[in-house]
C-alpha cells in the first residue's frame, strides 16, 4: 500500500509541465552567477538594480518580477565574510611595515575594507537574489 503512494508522489513531481519547469529550468549556479554580475538572473540581458542596492521592479528584458525577493541580511553577512578573509591576512604586513605609522596603517586597512565592501555588497545581493529565485523559495 505504501509502495503505491510513493510511486504516485514521484509521478506527480515528474508531471510538472509548467512552462518554467519545461522550457527554462532554474539553475542555481547560473542564476547566482548572473546575479553576481548584477544582471537579471533569468535572462542576463538587463540590469538587476536600478540603484546601488535597489532592485528593479521587473526585468526590462524578460519581465521577471524582482521586487518580491528579499535577500535580507544574507548579502551583508557574505560581504563581511569575504572582506574579512581578504583584509585580515593583510593586517600583519601593513601594521609591521617599516617606516609606516600606526595611523597610516590603520587608515590603509580601513580604506581597503571599505572599498572592498562597497564593491562586494551589491554583487552579493545579486547572488542571493539569483539563488533565492532559482531555488523557487518564493513559489513553494
Ligand atoms: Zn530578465
Amino acid at each position: 500500500m505504501s509502495k503505491d503512494r510513493s510511486i504516485a508522489v514521484v509521478l506527480s513531481v515528474n508531471a510538472d509541465t509548467s512552462p518554467d519547469a519545461v522550457i527554462q529550468p532554474r539553475l542555481k549556479w547560473r542564476a547566482s552567477k548572473r546575479g553576481f554580475k548584477r544582471t537579471c538572473p533569468k535572462c542576463a540581458n538587463a540590469p538587476l538594480f536600478r540603484a546601488y542596492l535597489k532592485s528593479v521592479e521587473h526585468c526590462a528584458s524578460c519581465g521577471e518580477p524582482w521586487s518580491e525577493i528579499r535577500a535580507d541580511d544574507g548579502p551583508a553577512w557574505a560581504t563581511m565574510l569575504v572582506v574579512g578573509h581578504v583584509v585580515a591576512p593583510l593586517f600583519p604586513f601593513v601594521i609591521f611595515a617599516e617606516g609606516m605609522s600606526d595611523w597610516a596603517a590603520i587608515s590603509i586597512l580601513c580604506a581597503v575594507a571599505l572599498l572592498l565592501s562597497l564593491w562586494t555588497l551589491p554583487r552579493m545581493k545579486g547572488l542571493f537574489i539569483g539563488f533565492i529565485w532559482a531555488s523557487g523559495a518564493l513559489t513553494s
